[in-house]
């Protein structure tokens, strides 16, 4: 039997971190287990599904790592779904239901004011064929709903460990509406049927829709496969991301540079015993991976955090990685120039503004009061060539000539070389600035000269 998982969003908005995460660790449980990854978009709404939103989360994926095996959409699949319906009419699970919206609501009113669990009275269930043609002449349309076995269903999750449901407690579930359009149950256990599903892993939010889903697998002769819900995602302040979930959604993190293997990373060990650590391939993180690892407690998901992941694996990139990415930045600086600053970006982008410090016309800054002892320096510049030992040698000499040493040596000499306080090594700079645009920013026009 192959190990068979899916993630199946609904293509109506883009996936978001929380989404992702479902994604990551569907992903990392099929490739674990040589088995199949599927990507099933849920677009039998229509009119909310869109296809940009599906090739959108088909891009977002891709970028992330996770390439599906096979990929699937609802909405070409109907014909699977009539079929299954028609199954459970006729066995009598299926069954007809006449109540407008605001009767079901007024019912359920009635029964919280009588202390009765809102629970559906299967009202259709009983009506008679006269009642029905009667219904129907009134120009109503059917609802279908589910008519559950009301018992206990038990599953052993490979999160949650042993869930009870009883479903007595749930109403009988609509699976098709009034309008003749599927609601997301059936045709998932119709697909998750056809597909050959081994293993069902979403969010804990799903957890009572499997008990209703049990039955239907039951009802269409198949056994269910296993579940393993997740908890969700709360953000740093403790509260849920619903709130903020455009800035969160995969694509935004892209746009601001963040790499795909910190997103990865942070969704696979968000909410696990492991720590969160930068892995810079899927293969360490396969190693690490095991359903078992992750908590009920719901995962923190830190945007500081993944910033930081983000950093860590930036420092760690070689110039091969990055080289394509530099030059459409208009930034290749050559494998030298990625050496020197690779470790003071936290994104890859960022070394577009050290490209243009190093190769750039810029002025760096100089104090009134430091202006002898930068004319002093300059004078002292040694003929090239240069390399990652000239600093230390022109500074040496420096030193020895203005009596200056520590900070008030080498502080004014960064701010005037680069504009910044802090950066990349200026032993490795240097070189790669190169002496003329060294003698330019050291000898700089008067209106460049900073007053105190
Ligand atoms: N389309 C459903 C969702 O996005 C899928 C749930 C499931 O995995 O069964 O929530």
């Amino acid at each position: 039997m192959t190990i068979t998982v899916r993630f199946a969003p609904s293509p109506t908005g883009r996936i978001h971190i929380g989404n992702a995460r479902t994604a990551i660790l569907n992903w990392l449980f099929a490739r674990k287990a040589n088995g199949r990854f599927i990507l099933r978009f849920d677009d039998t709404d229509l009119e909310r599904s869109t296809k940009e939103y599906a090739d959108g989360i088909a891009t977002d994926l891709n970028w992330l790592g996770l390439k599906p095996d096979e990929t699937y959409r609802q909405s070409e699949r109907f014909a699977l779904y009539d079929a299954a319906a028609g199954k459970l009419k006729s066995d009598g699970r299926l069954y007809a239901c006449y109540e407008t919206a605001e009767e079901l609501d007024y019912k359920r009113k009635r029964q919280l004011a009588r202390r009765q669990p809102p629970i559906y009275d299967r009202t259709g269930l009983n009506l008679s064929d006269e009642e029905r043609a009667k219904l129907e002449a009134e120009g109503r349309k059917p609802h279908w709903r589910f008519k559950l076995d009301q018992r206990d269903i038990h599953w052993s999750d490979l999160v949650r460990g042993d869930v009870h449901i009883d479903t007595s407690s749930l109403s009988d579930p609509v699976l098709i509406r009034e309008d003749g359009s599927y609601l997301y149950t059936l045709p998932s256990v119709v697909d998750d049927i056809d597909m050959g599903l081994t293993h069902i892993i979403r969010g804990e939010d799903h957890t009572t829709n499997a008990a209703v889903q049990v039955e239907i697998f039951e009802a269409l002769g198949a056994p269910a496969p296993e579940f393993a819900h997740h908890s969700l995602l709360i953000g740093a302040d403790g509260k849920g991301l619903s709130k903020r979930l455009g800035s969160l959604s995969i694509a935004a993190m892209r746009e601001q540079g963040l790499e795909a293997m910190a997103v990865v990373s942070h969704g696979a060990l968000i909410g696990t015993s492991e720590a969160i650590e930068p892995h810079t391939g899927m293969e360490t993180l396969l190693e690490a991976f095991d359903l078992s690892k992750l908590s009920r407690a719901p995962g923190r998901f830190d945007m500081a955090e993944l910033e930081n992941l983000n950093a860590r694996i930036v420092h760690q990139l070689s110039y091969a990685e990055v080289r394509d990415r530099l030059a459409a930045l208009q930034s290749d600086g050559g494998e030298e120039f990625w050496q020197a600053v690779h470790g003071n970006v936290s994104k890859v982008h960022d070394a577009a503004e050290w490209h243009e410090i190093v190769f750039g016309d810029i002025t760096g800054e100089i104090a009134s009061e430091d202006r002898d002892f930068i004319s002093q320096a300059a004078g002292l510049l040694p003929d090239e060539p240069w390399d990652d030992r000239t600093w230390k040698s022109w500074t040496g000499a420096v030193k020895d000539a203005s009596g200056r040493k520590g900070k008030a040596l080498f502080m004014p000499l960064r701010m005037a070389l680069t504009g910044k306080q802090h950066g990349p090594e200026l032993a490795n700079l240097l070189p790669l600035i190169g002496r003329g645009r060294v003698a330019a920013r050291l000898c700089p026009m008067p209106q460049d000269i900073v007053q105190p």
